[in-house]
């Protein structure tokens, strides 16, 4: 496809069509255009012009976007962000914990251990209950 200079190739039915459908495949918006040999700014203003088009481009944004997701691969980051909770997540986000535990396993701090007496907190509250009961 040559393009002169001065005004921007037409955004063709078949190139419109091209960007759709790679778009849908889950490549980004601004590749989808330059594959299909447009500037990457030609298909969001022809979509301002063309509501038919916009929508198409809602729905190949959409089917991009779970194309993306579908390509990344089934592990504990997929489980953590992705909520994955197929065999292969569970199974990968158990391991993967199962090994932070086992590696600060012996560093565990006591929380009670430097605790001042349990009971400093409550005297405010056993005074007044005192107090009440000598009224
Ligand atoms: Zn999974």
């Amino acid at each position: 496809m040559t393009r002169g200079r001065g005004r921007p190739a037409q955004f063709t039915a078949d190139a419109r069509q091209r960007f759709l459908d790679e778009v849908a495949a889950g490549v980004r918006l601004a590749n989808a255009a330059r594959l299909a040999g447009v500037h990457h700014n030609v298909p969001a203003r022809h979509a301002r012009t063309d509501a038919a088009f916009a929508q198409a481009l809602d729905t190949a944004k959409r089917r991009g976007r779970a194309a993306r997701q579908d390509a990344i691969p089934h592990d504990e980051s997929r489980y953590n962000h992705l909520k994955c909770r197929c065999g292969k997540c569970r199974k990968a986000a158990t391991t993967a914990r199962a090994g932070r535990r086992a590696t600060t396993d012996g560093q565990v701090h006591d929380l009670d251990a430097g605790r001042k007496s349990p009971t400093s907190f409550l005297l405010p509250l056993l005074s007044s209950e005192t107090s009440r009961t000598a009224a």
